[in-house]
C-alpha cells in the first residue's frame, strides 16, 4: 500500500453490543459480507466489525459516548435502545425495539431489520403475510414485531399463541387464542415459533406437537430457532408433510439489511444470492463445527 493511499483510507467501525455477547454470530456474518463485497474497492473505505459487551448499567453512557459508525443490538438491549434513542425509523416503532443503530450526520438513529429479515426469509420460501392467516407462538420481543408486521403487511388474520394473555393483548388486542392446539391452528397458512423452546441449551421443548395436525397441507412452519438446525418442531412438521425451515435465513437477511443501512453497499446489491449465500454458508459451517 502506498503512503498516499493509506492516509486516505478510513476504517468504518461497526460492532454488535449485548450482554452476554460472546455467543454472537454477528461478527462472522458481517465480516464475511465485508470480505465478499470488497468494501475498499467499492466505496473507498474499510470496515471492521467487533463484538462489545455492554451491561445494562452502561448502556445509556455507551449510546452517548460511542464513536462507532454503527452497531447491532442483541439481548437484552433491543427495547431499551429503542426507548433511549431520540430517533427511530422503519419497523423499529412497530417492534418497539431496535436492532441496528446508524450514525447519520452525527446523530445515532435506530432501525429494526429483524422484521424485514424475516419477511425476506419467508418470501424466499414462497410464503408471505399478505392475505395469510398467520399464527405467532410467543409474546416476547420477536413475537411483538412479527405479529404487528404481519398485520401491517395485510395478513387476513393474525393469531397470537402463548401463555400470557396480558402480553398478547398488549401486542395486538383481540388476537390471543391461548396455547397452540389443532383447533387454534385450523386454517392457518403460517406457524411461526417465536419462543426459545427447542433451542440448544434450553431445558424446555414442546411437550406435545400434535397441534401441527391442525395445519392445512399447504401451511408453512418457520422456527426462529436455528440451533439445532433441525428442532423437534421442524422434524415433526416435516413428518406431517408440511414445509418447514429454521431461523438461520432470518438471521442472515437481517444482517444484510443492517449492512445496507451501514452503507456497505446498496440494498439491491447486498440482498442477492451472492452475499446471502456467502454469509449463510459461513454461519452454517460455524454452527456445524460447534456441534
Ligand atoms: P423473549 O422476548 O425472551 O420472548 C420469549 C417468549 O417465549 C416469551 O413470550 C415467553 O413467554 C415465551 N416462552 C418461553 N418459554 C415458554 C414456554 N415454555 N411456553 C410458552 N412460551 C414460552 O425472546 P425473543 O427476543 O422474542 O426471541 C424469541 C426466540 O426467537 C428466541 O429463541 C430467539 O433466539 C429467537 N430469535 C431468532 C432470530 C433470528 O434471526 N432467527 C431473531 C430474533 C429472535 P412469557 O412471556 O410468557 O415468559
Amino acid at each position: 500500500m502506498e503512503n498516499g493511499e493509506n492516509s486516505q483510507m478510513r476504517t468504518k467501525r461497526f460492532a454488535v453490543i449485548g450482554d452476554p455477547v460472546g455467543h454472537s454470530l454477528s461478527p462472522l456474518l458481517h465480516r464475511t459480507v465485508y470480505k465478499a463485497v470488497d468494501f475498499y474497492e467499492k466505496i473507498g473505505v474499510q470496515a471492521s466489525y467487533e463484538k462489545q459487551r455492554v451491561t445494562p448499567e452502561a448502556l445509556a453512557a455507551f449510546l452517548s459516548d460511542t464513536e462507532l459508525d454503527g452497531f447491532n443490538v442483541t439481548i437484552p438491549h433491543k427495547e431499551r435502545v429503542y426507548a433511549l434513542l431520540p430517533e427511530a425509523r422503519g419497523d423499529a416503532a412497530l417492534a418497539g425495539a431496535v436492532n441496528t443503530v446508524v450514525r447519520e450526520e452525527g446523530r445515532m438513529v435506530g432501525y429494526n431489520t429483524d422484521m424485514g429479515g424475516l419477511l425476506k426469509a419467508l418470501q424466499s420460501f414462497g410464503a408471505e403475510y399478505k392475505d395469510a392467516v398467520v399464527c405467532v407462538f410467543g409474546t416476547g420481543g420477536a413475537a411483538r414485531g412479527i405479529a404487528r408486521k404481519a398485520a401491517a403487511e395485510g395478513a387476513r388474520e393474525v393469531r397470537i399463541l402463548g401463555r400470557s394473555k396480558e402480553k398478547a393483548e398488549a401486542i395486538l388486542p383481540g388476537a390471543f387464542l391461548g396455547m397452540p392446539t389443532a383447533q387454534t391452528l385450523r386454517g392457518a397458512d403460517l406457524f411461526l415459533n417465536a419462543t426459545p423452546l427447542g433451542m440448544t441449551g434450553m431445558t424446555e421443548d414442546f411437550a406435545d406437537l400434535s397441534f401441527l395436525n391442525g395445519l392445512p397441507a399447504q401451511a408453512f412452519v418457520y422456527d426462529l430457532v436455528y440451533t439445532p438446525a433441525e428442532t423437534r418442531l421442524l422434524a415433526a412438521a416435516r413428518a406431517c408433510g408440511l414445509r418447514a425451515e429454521n431461523g438461520l435465513s432470518m438471521l442472515v437477511w437481517q444482517g444484510l439489511l443492517s449492512d445496507a443501512l451501514f452503507g456497505i453497499a446498496p440494498a439491491q446489491t447486498l440482498l442477492t444470492p451472492e452475499y446471502y449465500g456467502a454469509a449463510y454458508a459461513a454461519l452454517r459451517k460455524e454452527l456445524t463445527q460447534k456441534k
